[in-house]
């Protein structure tokens, strides 16, 4: 069913979309495996100019993409991070923030009274500093030792370059089941 453009939702326009994709697929979606063919899994913001795949030359079944205000390390990316090590194979995991991010030159306090929510919102203020700070968090989760590469990156949203922070090697473990 399609509606003119006028009184088209946004859902709509989203199962038009999908109606098209599922008719015209080319991509072995329903085949592939599931674990990420580079074993890797990017985390970064929601903000709508990144790109990820094109950013980092990636390709659909390559990585695992987590995204959130920011591209913090937060208590669901964890959780996210405990599933694709232990699960689906991810050794190589990179933080992207970015410039030009809305959670920099705010505060907690402005972000909690703006939004109603009691929250911690992770603003940055100083994006060096909050990527050390979250690969140093990812480090220090015992859940995570199957993770032999991680790396915090800050993408300049106007000239598309990358520039590495902080990279952080270490061996092979066995990880906590032995
Ligand atoms: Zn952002």
């Amino acid at each position: 069913m399609s509606l003119p453009p006028e009184e088209a939702t946004e859902l709509d326009r989203l199962l038009e979309a999908n109606s098209a994709y599922a008719a015209a697929r080319t991509d072995d979606g329903a085949t592939a495996s599931a674990r990420p063919r580079r074993r890797l899994a990017v985390v970064t913001c929601m903000d709508a100019r990144i790109d990820v795949f094109a950013v980092l030359g990636l390709h659909l079944g390559e990585a695992h993409v987590l995204r959130n205000a920011g591209g913090r390390v937060t208590e669901d990316v964890l959780r996210s991070l405990a599933l694709s090590t232990h699960v689906l194979g991810v050794r190589t995991v990179v933080v992207m923030q970015h410039t030009k991010c809305g959670l920099t030159g705010v505060t907690d306090q402005e972000l909690r009274d703006r939004t109603g929510a009691d929250l911690g919102f992770l603003p940055i203020d100083d994006h060096e500093a909050a990527l050390r700070e979250d690969v140093e968090q990812l480090l220090a989760q015992p859940y995570l030792s199957l993770m032999t590469t991680v790396a915090g990156l800050i993408f300049d949203v106007e000239s598309g370059e990358v520039r590495p922070i902080v990279t952080r090697q270490r061996p092979v473990s066995p990880g906590p089941s032995g």
